[in-house]
């Protein structure tokens, strides 16, 4: 198995997919594989009903939530939440953290009113703005953030305070690496291709005061309340993406819960930041101390040859996706839950092999 830092679809946990391998020809005996069968099936059902539950139970989602299950991955969020929610003289705040915070608001942009609460591009998104920075409009529908920006690195330490606001998060890249209070939001989105399973579905928990009656005028598809009424069954549901995490979900749980996995990915984080910080200015990290992500690692070397050589040599050593994203340039290394600490000491050990053989 290759060394899978990839920012996303990401690393899947093996035994995840030896799992779906056995079952993949034939599910539990029925001659037939999970994504044949029809999603009104008494099969189907059970995994569809499985997968919320688990969710529920691993994430500690209180009863007046609803977790559904959604097609069109975070990017359609970024639209459907402000259809659902804005309201004429009720903006959508935004703070803006880096580049999917801004692909969120420009979408919001498209639908109704929006205000910046609070933005930390001075500091080229280096670090997630003070939460004592945070102008919130009094009339606002929403403050949305993103607890992890996946490009920059940068992960909220604590959440803001939603006394007076509804929260709504966008996780895609962080969600289940944490215990999170569910209570302080009240919606919570997430593409699963990071941290949950294969790309296809969309995690959405929301609450359920805001999302029983959509605005009369919505699309179907687009409407949270349609998805809430069918138990995310209203059409053909991602069922294979379904299945696979249930399948994650069920190895969080035999790995002791969401509590673990933090621990597990402080450790593995632990192993790779303190060799950016031991390695006397040859590694620079790029996201603040404070800010800095327990599942994106970005960081550079003074020398732009230096980490075009970093991505080659790493290549021919069995890791995958370090390459920052375009937009940024230099180093990241994707640590999402599914990858194993021992990639993580790979890399640890490779970054200070490279270093000793070209600082
Ligand atoms: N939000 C964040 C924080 C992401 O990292 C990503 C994908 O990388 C997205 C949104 C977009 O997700 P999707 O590809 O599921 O639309």
């Amino acid at each position: 198995r290759a060394f899978n830092f990839n920012a996303g679809p990401a690393a899947l946990p093996l035994e995840v997919l030896q799992q779906a391998q056995e079952q993949f020809v034939d599910y539990h005996g029925a001659g037939m594989s999970i994504m044949e069968m029809s999603h009104r099936s008494a099969e189907y059902e059970q995994v569809n009903n499985e997968t919320q539950a688990l969710m529920r139970k691993l994430f500690g989602i209180p009863d007046n939530y609803h977790v559904l299950l959604l097609q069109g991955g975070a990017s359609t969020q970024f639209s459907m939440l402000p259809m659902n929610l804005l309201q004429p003289g009720r903006p959508g705040a935004y703070v803006m953290t880096g580049s999917w915070a801004d692909k969120a608001l420009k979408e919001a942009k498209l639908i109704g009113e929006t205000a910046v609460a609070a933005s930390s591009e001075a500091d080229k998104f280096a670090r997630i703005p003070n939460l004592g920075d945070i102008e919130i409009p009094a009339e606002a529908a929403y403050l949305h953030i993103t607890s992890n920006e996946t490009i920059e690195g940068t992960q909220y330490a604590a959440y803001p305070n939603s006394d007076h606001v509804t929260l709504v998060a966008d996780m895609s890249s962080d969600i289940m690496c944490r215990p999170v209070d569910i209570s302080q939001f009240g919606i919570i989105y997430a593409g699963a291709q990071k941290n949950l399973g294969p790309s296809g579905v969309t995690i959405v928990i929301a609450r359920d005061d805001l999302v029983q009656n959509s605005p009369k005028h919505i699309p179907t598809m687009l409407r949270y309340d349609t998805h809430v009424k069918s138990s995310s069954l209203y059409n053909t549901p991602p069922s294979f993406s379904v299945y696979m995490v249930n399948l994650v979900l069920k190895w969080i749980e035999s790995k002791g819960g969401v509590a673990q996995m933090e621990q597990y990915n402080r450790d593995k984080t632990k192993l790779i930041y303190d060799t950016i910080d031991q390695s006397g200015g040859f590694y620079r990290g790029f996201a603040h101390a404070g800010s800095r992500s327990i599942m994106n690692i970005t960081f550079r070397i003074h020398n732009e040859e230096l980490e075009k050589l970093f991505v080659k040599e790493s290549e021919q050593h069995g890791f995958v996706g370090l390459k920052g994203h375009r937009s940024v340039g230099g180093l990241r290394a994707s640590t999402y839950n599914a990858v194993p600490l021992e990639s993580c000491k790979a890399l640890a050990e490779f970054m200070a092999d490279f270093q000793k053989r070209n600082g």
